[in-house]
């Protein structure tokens, strides 16, 4: 088989190592560039099952705002995240929205949940301030 060289960046850490992978295929002959293992394996993860985390936003009916951030509680694989935000579109919460409530527990058959990363009150449930001259 014909050896390769991909150039990627590890986003493992925020130091972001600039890989170059040489491999047969998706079978690792060298990786240069990487301060520590983890690249190695970010490396292989990006060649055979390439993953990230989800963020988007979904709509709050009655909330206190008319979104609220979700995010995907491990990182899914890439052909699948286009999948999961045409699903998040979809989906509208009542208020109120708890923090880490679950948004999709099966996001598109990957076994992976999208849940909420901030609570949300209801409209109602906004506090009232005290008319100006009163205490
Ligand atoms: S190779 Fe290690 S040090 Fe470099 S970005 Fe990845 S995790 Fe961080």
């Amino acid at each position: 088989m014909v050896k390769e060289t991909t150039k990627l960046i590890c986003i493992t850490c925020p130091v972001g190592c600039r890989l170059e992978v040489t491999h047969e295929g998706k079978t690792i002959v060298k990786v240069e560039g990487d301060e520590c293992k983890k690249g190695i394996d970010y490396a292989e993860t990006e060649l055979s099952d390439p993953q990230r985390m989800v963020f988007t936003v979904v709509r709050v009916k009655d909330g206190l705002h008319p979104v609220v951030p979700v995010r995907s509680t491990e990182p899914v694989p890439k052909a699948k995240i286009f999948p999961i935000l045409r699903r998040l579109r979809e989906v509208e919460l009542e208020a109120p929205v708890e923090m880490h409530q679950v948004v999709l527990a099966n996001a598109e058959g990957t076994g992976i949940g999208v849940v909420t990363s901030r609570p949300l009150p209801a409209m109602a449930e906004q506090p009232t301030s005290a008319p100006v001259g009163e205490s």
